[in-house]
């Protein structure tokens, strides 16, 4: 009998079953949270990659469950993608250098961590990577150590947070100028080749802008989510909103923006001053219809502990600063459920 369901019909009929299967936690489907990619079907047959954390791979036999169901498939192809012992993976994205990101990561990190997480840190900002000094590490030797899979870097460890940066396989003080294939080759290493062990959250600090970098560390990791960092100002907006596009693109989720310089309080009276103007990151939450998560103050001990090591969540963490980190890190163990 001649099949009558015609090749794109097909490829509906995929995503409508798929649509079906729901991850638990996050109680959303699988092609909404951005799980499924490369969706081929050839001959009679579908292939798929599925990315996600290492507590998710069950989705996989709901998946073959799900598509047995079509009477003109032959067989299904699954190629799990996860980081091996890590659940949560998330991006922090800026449109543009200078806002806040690195930042923004590393005090999220910490305060997650002192939530009781388990935590790791991509620094895959190579064009300025600071993160190990922003955590208080100067220039490290990174071990690498033989493993049943091939060699792995292993992280190195401050402050109870893992941490992996091209910054630490650098020379000091020489900006990195990778370009092209070498860049994509040192990316995709960063996501296989270290050794993080068991990790609630894996926090990637992505360069800013919307290059080959970004695109290839989105669309070759299991990135359940992207956290938007800007300042009020119109022209920040302007370039997280191209970011968006981005992400959009390969159909991985906005998790919620982070407005930071919102406002400077005043040591004296308390009173807020919207010094960079106001509302920038209201009017993007309600464009994109995700969460303000924060809106952090300019606070001159933001930068200060930056350069010295101390992230401000957790040395001044029942400041009204540190308190936006918290709730951040709240929020965010609310949506994965692992920890109160
Ligand atoms: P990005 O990663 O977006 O390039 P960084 O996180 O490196 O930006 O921050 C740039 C500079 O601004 C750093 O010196 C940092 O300490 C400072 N900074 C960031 N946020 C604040 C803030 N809310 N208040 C004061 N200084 C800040």
């Amino acid at each position: 009998m001649i099949d009558k369901v015609q090749p794109d019909s097909r490829q509906q009929q995929v995503v409508e079953l798929l649509k079906q299967v729901i991850e638990p936690t996050l109680k959303n489907d699988i092609i909404s949270l951005g799980m499924v990619r490369n969706l081929r079907i050839v001959d009679d047959y579908i292939y798929l990659r599925l990315y996600v954390g290492s507590h998710q791979q069950q989705l996989q036999l709901e998946i073959e469950s799900k598509l047995s169901s079509i009477s003109w498939c032959k067989k299904t192809y699954i190629q799990i993608c996860t980081i091996p012992g890590v659940k949560t993976t998330l991006a922090i994205s800026s449109g543009k250098g200078g806002v806040g990101k690195s930042t923004t990561a590393v005090n999220i990190a910490a305060a997650l961590r002192l939530r009781g997480a388990k935590v790791g840190l991509l620094d895959a900002d190579i064009y300025g990577p600071n993160l190990p000094q922003m955590l208080g590490l100067g220039q490290a030797d990174i071990q690498v150590i033989n493993t049943p899979t091939g060699d792995k870097f292993l992280p190195l460890e401050v402050q109870g947070i893992k941490l992996m940066s091209v910054g630490l396989l650098a020379e000091a003080n020489r900006p990195l100028a990778w370009r092209g294939p070498v860049l994509h080759k040192i990316i995709t290493q960063f996501l296989q080749d270290v050794e993080w062990g068991e990790l609630d959250y894996l926090l990637i600090d992505l360069p800013p802008g919307t290059g080959d970098a970004q695109i290839t560390i989105i669309q070759e990791s299991p990135v359940c989510g992207v956290i938007l960092v800007t300042t009020p100002q119109q022209v920040a907006v302007a370039d997280v909103r191209r970011n968006i596009y981005m992400f959009r693109q390969v159909g991985v989720p906005v998790l919620g923006i982070v407005e930071n310089m919102s406002y400077l309080i005043c040591d004296d009276c308390g009173s807020r001053t919207p010094i960079f103007g106001s509302g920038g990151g209201e009017q993007l939450a309600t464009e994109l219809q995700a969460p303000l998560l924060g809106q952090i103050p300019i606070d001159q001990r933001i930068c200060s502990g930056g350069d010295t090591g101390n992230p401000i969540a957790v040395s001044e963490y029942a400041s009204p600063t540190g308190e936006v980190f918290t709730q951040i890190a709240a929020a965010l163990n609310v949506t994965f459920s692992l920890h109160s």
